[in-house]
């Protein structure tokens, strides 16, 4: 199968759905391989407070399932599956495969955003959500005057040490070894902030609770000894991988693996390719940042497939 349509979008988080919206209500009859695991890192998310529009919040998943309900109602092709590969070879010709099914698009959107680094632990896959968390911009606030572990020693588990003060009584940031990877400046600011602890060459073994966070159990790598501290939040920082192993070898990609996108635009090293959300932007990385680069991706395919029906 493969008829060859105006839009392909590979992958269905905020981005991904915007982008949809945007193209069917253009008339592009857009096709959306959702995944499998459909909705991106938001259906792992509980209360969303700070996507505009939703005063009282909203649940990750249910924010998810508007924004597929709006695709769906301008006409959007939804096929529930992951792709097995693309080829985006000839030009105006794109295409993505699912088992035997090919689809073809003038243009493709790729968001297939990025995946969380975690530690692998049970209770940390239990609690996510419930005290465990990959972004302190989005669950920061519910953490006031409590005590909050911060797991990582790069950029980013210092910048989010340093913004969980802001509400934490006390934050522990837990590295592995006893230097951080972080950049110099940042490092100063976290050593000269009076409320972030230090717990050096220490391992999660356990976040403690049953449904709520209670404490993190860490093991001293030097020592092999376990201790437990107070916690009523874990926040992992140990990095994002994009999802782009798709892609490599067909479009660029930058030196961290993300899609490379002209500065300020959609447009990746491919005419008639774009790309929007996580999976280009591993600065931002919030669902209404998706939402508005998803939305970039589908007004910049539109003017492409413009363009083309007059070449
Ligand atoms: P990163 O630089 O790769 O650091 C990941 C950290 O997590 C490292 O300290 C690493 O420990 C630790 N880690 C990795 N796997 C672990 C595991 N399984 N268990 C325990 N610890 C683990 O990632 P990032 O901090 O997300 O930064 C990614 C990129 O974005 C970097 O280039 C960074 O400079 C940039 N960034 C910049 C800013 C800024 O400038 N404002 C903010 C955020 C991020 P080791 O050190 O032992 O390897």
């Amino acid at each position: 199968m493969s008829n060859l349509r105006d839009v392909v979008i590979v992958g269905s988080g905020p981005a991904g759905l915007t982008a949809a919206i945007y193209t069917a209500r253009a008339n592009l009859n857009p096709i959306i391989i959702e995944g499998i695991g459909a909705g991106g890192q938001l259906m792992l998310t509980t209360e969303v407070e700070n996507y505009p529009g939703f005063r009282n919040g909203i649940m990750g998943p249910e924010l998810m399932m508007e924004l597929r309900a709006q695709a769906e109602r301008f006409g959007t092709e939804f096929v529930t599956a992951d792709v097995d590969a693309v080829d985006l070879s000839v030009p105006n010709h794109f295409t993505a495969s699912v088992g035997p099914n090919t689809y073809s698009g003038r243009s493709m959107i790729i968001s297939t955003g990025a995946t969380a680094t975690m530690l692998g632990l049970e209770s940390e896959q239990r609690l996510l959500g419930h005290g465990v968390s990959t972004c302190a911009t989005c669950d920061g606030f519910f953490f006031r005057d409590v005590e909050i572990v911060v797991v990582g020693g790069g950029d980013s588990a210092v910048e989010e040490a340093n913004f969980l003060t802001r509400f934490a009584s006390k934050v522990t940031l837990v590295h592995r070894r006893k230097e951080l990877r972080a950049s110099k400046i940042m490092q100063d600011r976290a050593f000269a902030n009076p409320k972030i602890d230090f717990a050096w060459n220490a391992t999660v073994k356990e976040v403690l609770g049953d449904n709520k966070v209670e404490g993190v159990r860490l093991t001293d790598t030097e020592t092999g000894v376990d201790r437990d501290i107070e916690a009523k939040a874990m926040f992992v920082a140990i990095g994002h991988t994009p999802n782009t192993a798709l892609f490599r070898g067909q479009v660029s990609l930058d030196e961290n693996g993300y899609i490379a996108t002209v500065p300020g635009t959609s447009r990746t090293s491919i005419s008639g390719v774009f790309a929007g959300g996580d999976v280009q932007d591993h600065v931002y990385r919030q669902a209404i940042t998706a939402a508005g680069s998803g939305c970039m991706a589908a007004l910049e395919a539109e003017r492409y497939l413009e363009a083309l029906s007059h070449a």
